[in-house]
């Protein structure tokens, strides 16, 4: 095995290991179903009697859910990082008053974790519960978020998957550059090792210090070579 085929492997053994764990995480990767926020809380409920009852089917059934839910972080006074915050879809409500219960969804990072307040839409990965919580008389919630993520929304979704190719298109141009790079480094070797000009490969045997076929000046490469 030749110096430049080991230079070969030694470059593309690292590359191969990025792309592999790569690929890897995306297949192990936990996927969320998305849901649209703004539905999920366009129904009819008393927030003094509500109960299961009035949320209607197609919500209940994502109880217990893996979801990724669009909208803005609400609820907080701006800190720098929360461990509870609401999502909603958009403030004020539509007839100028805050959300209504159902139109908010109560999110809390777990295990005593924290996320980033952000003030631009995001996208929240979770479970979902979902189900009429009281305090009082009152509900206090329809919909719970244990948050595994919050994202600026514009990274998320089809953007991931288009920085994920983005970033395996780097790595395969950086490879072919490096395999370009690695064959001209040979060719020049083979060239200076037969006495070819480095450049254009014209044979310097009984030619001076330049290269009469492209100028090159090819005296400082083979000590004895003629001066003319
Ligand atoms: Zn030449």
């Amino acid at each position: 095995m030749n110096q430049s085929r080991r230079w070969l492997i030694v470059l593309a053994l690292p590359v191969v290991f990025v792309v592999a764990a790569g690929a890897m995480r995306m297949a192990s990767a936990v996927k969320y179903t998305p849901v649209d926020l703004k539905p999920l809380g366009n129904f009819p409920m008393d927030p003094l009697n509500g109960s299961d009852k009035d949320i209607p089917a197609r919500f209940r059934k994502l109880d217990g859910h893996r979801v990724a839910l669009q909208g803005s972080m609400w609820g907080g006074f701006s800190e720098q990082r929360t461990e509870n915050f609401q999502l909603i879809y958009s403030f004020p409500h539509s007839y100028g008053g805050p959300p209504l219960v159902q139109e908010r969804v109560f999110a809390t990072v777990p295990n005593g974790g924290s996320v980033q307040w952000r003030g631009e839409l995001v996208t929240v990965e979770g479970t979902l519960h979902v189900g009429i919580l009281k305090t009082g008389q009152y509900v206090a919630s329809v919909y719970r978020l244990d948050v595994d993520r919050v994202q600026p929304a514009a990274l998320t979704s089809t953007n991931r998957g288009l920085f994920v190719a983005a970033r395996i298109a780097a790595v395969l141009l950086q490879l072919i550059l490096g395999f370009r790079w690695l064959n001209r480094l040979q060719l020049r070797r083979r060239r200076l090792s037969n006495r070819l000009c480095p450049e254009c490969g014209y044979d310097m045997r009984a030619s001076g210090s330049r290269c009469p076929e492209c100028g090159k000046v090819v005296v400082d490469y083979w000590p004895n070579q003629i001066q003319i």
